[in-house]
């Protein structure tokens, strides 16, 4: 009998044993396990890094990551242990493990993983790639979609991933990004939200976001779905937090289970929808501990929890990749696989990015392993249109890498705009996965990647190419 394209074996979850690493030998079980603990020793900064792995990483690894930090990095460092633990799990992780781990990759950038001058961003590449302040209703909240808003409680995550959408706002600022700020008092911003959709009742979907709702005291948190579950046209509401799995000893503490089981009672007696989602985007991050939270948040009374991933060349941009990762959230943590977004074009995340052709092959790969209902849709965030399956695409031109979109509704910026549902939207493809033409016509454009690749002597790019 042949093979399968993708061989399914059930795995068993694993929790890391973190102390094989240096600055955690001594760490108690019960230490670990206290979300207190977690973000007293979050490594922030090269210091801390060191402390945490000593000799085991050379100088060099030490450099690489300071060297990105200090330049094109548009998210500072900020790694609860829980997350640095997943990191080239099964061994003491040498430079090289860590440089090739999928993790680390994109929780603790290095220079030597971007592309170089030029190349690292694509000539479109924008902060708030997707406009979502261009169509921010009250300070916070996004309006994109007819029936769904966005909003934006804070600016703060317990981690920070360097590809993050929310560069623009999320984090610390880099020497590459001043981040902008909100203006308003927290109080004051979720009192305009609540007002807003207290006079929109066309919106029946609110995604409670950030920022990761983890770093918010539990009672603003209790206090703003509260008074969301109050609006009557208010049917669906999602909790987004990585933390579930980058921090799940967040939602282990007690105040936390007591407080999402009673916002979970009120949303049950009224017929609210209330469900938390999360962002794992490699296998081995999901843990027994991410899976105990997961389950102690649906026993709580949520009514399902799921995964939105990126997807990251180098991380997960593999049909196995992929289809590991989604068993292990199924069957280890009872977490539904529901998206994964092609990487926005915020600066200096070409080399993370995919084309869209690579990803319509990722969809087609997936397909058929996993039941229908946890089977995850590629997904392409078109600015000023939203989220549209891979292959939805109305027209694409693969040789120079643009492809072109259509939309059915006005976001909230065009409410007067006749022409927005006939004007078609591009997306672009990474440059330097094109073809030689393709390539030359943004050349001639005066974008270079594979000159200026080689003018840096690397090799990555031929790998980005094949
Ligand atoms: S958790 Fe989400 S908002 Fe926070 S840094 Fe990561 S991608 Fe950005």
């Amino acid at each position: 009998m042949l093979e399968q394209p993708y061989d399914y074996t059930a795995r068993e979850l694993v929790e890391p044993d973190w102390r094989r690493l240096p600055g955690f030998a001594d760490v108690t079980a019960d230490e670990w396990r206290s979300a207190q603990w977690q973000r007293a020793h979050c490594v922030k900064n090269l210091r801390q890094l060191r402390g945490v792995y000593g000799d085991t990483l050379d100088e060099s690894f030490y450099a690489d990551v300071q060297a990105d930090q200090s330049g094109r990095a548009t998210m500072s460092l900020l790694l609860p242990p829980q997350m640095l633990n997943t990191m080239v799990p099964d061994a003491v992780p040498t430079a090289a493990a860590m440089l090739a781990d999928p993790v680390r990759r994109y929780m603790l950038p290095a220079a030597s993983d971007r592309l170089p001058g030029a190349a690292a961003s694509h000539p479109y590449a924008a902060r708030d790639s997707l406009h979502e302040h261009e169509m921010w209703a009250v300070e916070g909240l996004t309006h994109r979609y007819p029936t769904k808003v966005l909003a934006e409680l804070l600016s703060t995550c317990p981690q920070y991933c360097g590809h993050c959408t929310r560069m623009d706002l999320v984090g610390n600022s880099t020497p590459a990004v001043a981040k902008l700020r909100f203006e308003l008092k927290p109080v004051d911003r979720q009192a305009a939200m609540l007002a807003y959709l207290r006079a929109t009742p066309g919106v029946r979907d609110v995604v409670v976001s950030g920022g990761d709702v983890a770093n918010l005291p539990f009672a603003s948190l209790e206090a703003f779905v509260g008074g969301l579950l109050e609006i009557e046209s208010v049917r669906d509401i999602r909790l987004a937090s990585k933390a579930l799995m980058g921090l799940p000893q967040h939602w282990l503490q007690d105040d936390v289970v007591a407080g999402l089981g009673r916002l979970a009672a009120t949303a049950r007696a009224r017929g609210v929808s209330l469900a938390v989602h999360t962002h794992v985007n490699a296998a081995q991050s999901v843990t027994p501990l991410v899976a105990e939270a997961a389950r102690t948040v649906l026993a709580a009374g949520v009514r399902d929890v799921r995964n939105q991933g990126v997807l990251l060349r180098g991380v997960n941009a593999t049909a196995p990749a992929l289809l590991d990762l989604c068993f292990a959230l199924l069957d280890g943590a009872g977490i539904t696989p529901y998206y994964f977004y092609m990487c926005d074009m915020v600066p200096s995340a070409e080399h993370w990015r995919v084309s869209l052709a690579q990803a319509q092959t990722l969809q087609h790969d997936i397909m058929g392993y996993l039941p229908g209902f946890a089977t995850p849709r590629i997904v392409c965030d078109v600015p000023y249109v939203g989220k549209r399956w891979v292959h939805q695409v109305a027209e694409y031109d693969r040789e120079r890498g643009i492809s072109y979109w259509t939309k059915n509704y006005r976001t909230g910026i065009e409410v007067g705009d006749e022409a927005a549902l006939d004007r078609r939207y591009t997306y672009y493809d990474p440059i330097a996965t094109l073809p030689p033409g393709g390539r030359a016509w943004w050349r001639d454009r005066g974008v270079d990647p594979v000159a200026a690749d080689r003018a840096a002597g690397a090799s990555r790019l031929a790998s980005l190419v094949d």
